[in-house]
């Protein structure tokens, strides 16, 4: 796949074409844009990382004094990120999104899963409220979900999980049911500068190559996993919505957890999500009391489902928690 580096394209008799500079657009960010765009059923645009999408979302859509309804449980720096822009303006308000999001709200912000709680959003009841709907499906993929077939107006994607594939690129992407909004976010995208430049850009296209295969390979080993650890004597509950890579499982509590963490020898001990091979953390180092200190969060990777159950077994032979095996 070639990829054009290029700040600048010539004018053509005094005329700028189709590409200008890069901060308005490139020929392999398009491409993806277009590839993305099929895949959700609606009008792609990417930027420089999820987080970004976030706020480009969000500055574009609301104005000062208004507020935002945020799926509780959800994705922590997207709360770290509305709580930034409170200085702003934006005010906040927490829901469950498993049922009807509340009066009151000028954006509904949904995540199917939420992340590292694993909830699925009531996506009808969203639908069926005044407000639009944004619904950050990064861990469901277009492969599971399609929010904008559900009501939807928006789906966000951290780029950088599932999508790229190989946790060797940071990105971000809203899909836009209506073409005339893709045009307000493009406009400010190239006002604010959150752009995506053409290297992640021609690595999201190989990612997005491979996606189906990754993701349902990742759903099979995922449920899997998370059946085993059900049956676990030192696991007290597993979430798993049968969707997708990712499902979190509580020990009993943050030594526990650490014991967890720093037995593994196949799962790496990271951030993260999303990538071809398995990731696990405790969240509650983030995320404190918002989560149960034994809270460990697997993102599956496409390793033998095997392997991960002998690493995981092996990591959870707690001392003095249950009889270890020999
Ligand atoms: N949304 C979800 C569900 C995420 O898990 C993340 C990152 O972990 C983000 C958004 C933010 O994406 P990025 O790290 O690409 O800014």
């Amino acid at each position: 796949m070639s990829i054009e580096r290029s700040t600048f394209w010539p004018y053509k008799d005094g005329e700028p074409g189709e590409f200008l500079y890069q901060r308005y657009g490139h020929p392999t960010g398009v491409e993806a844009e277009r590839q993305l765009g099929e895949l959700d059923g609606g009008h792609a645009l990417l930027f420089s990382s999820g987080t970004g999408a976030a706020t480009a979302l969000v500055l574009t859509l609301l104005s000062s004094g208004d507020t935002v309804g945020l799926a509780e449980g959800g994705y922590f720096g997207t709360g770290v990120l509305f709580r930034e822009l409170e200085r702003w303006g934006l005010r906040v308000v927490e829901f469950d999104q498993t049922g009807a999001p509340p009066g009151g709200i000028d954006l509904i912000w949904l995540e199917a899963p939420s992340n590292p709680f694993l909830t699925m959003p009531d996506l009808e009841s969203a639908a069926a409220h005044p407000a639009r709907v944004v619904v950050d499906a990064t861990a469901a993929t277009p492969i599971h979900l399609r929010p904008l077939e559900h009501g939807a107006d928006y789906v966000l994607h951290s780029a950088t999980k599932y999508l790229g594939g190989h946790s060797d690129v940071m990105l971000g992407a809203v899909v836009c049911k209506r073409e005339e909004d893709a045009e307000r976010l493009e406009e400010f995208r190239t006002r604010s500068g959150i752009v995506a430049a053409p290297d992640p850009c021609a690595l999201l296209l190989r990612g997005l190559e491979t996606l189906e295969l990754r993701v349902r390979r990742q759903t099979e080993t995922a449920t899997e996993l998370a059946h085993r650890l059900e049956a676990h004597p030192a696991v007290q509950v597993v979430r798993y919505p049968a969707i997708g890579g990712l499902l979190s499982f509580d020990v009993a509590g943050a030594q526990e957890a650490r014991h967890v963490e720093t037995s593994l020898r196949v799962i790496t001990n990271a951030t993260s999500l999303g990538g071809v091979h398995s990731v696990l953390e405790a969240r509650a180092r983030w995320e404190g009391d918002r989560v149960p200190p034994g809270l460990l969060r697997l993102s599956v990777g496409i390793e033998p489902v095997d392997d991960l159950w002998a690493d995981l077994t092996q990591a959870l032979e707690i001392p003095g928690t249950f009889p270890t095996r020999e």
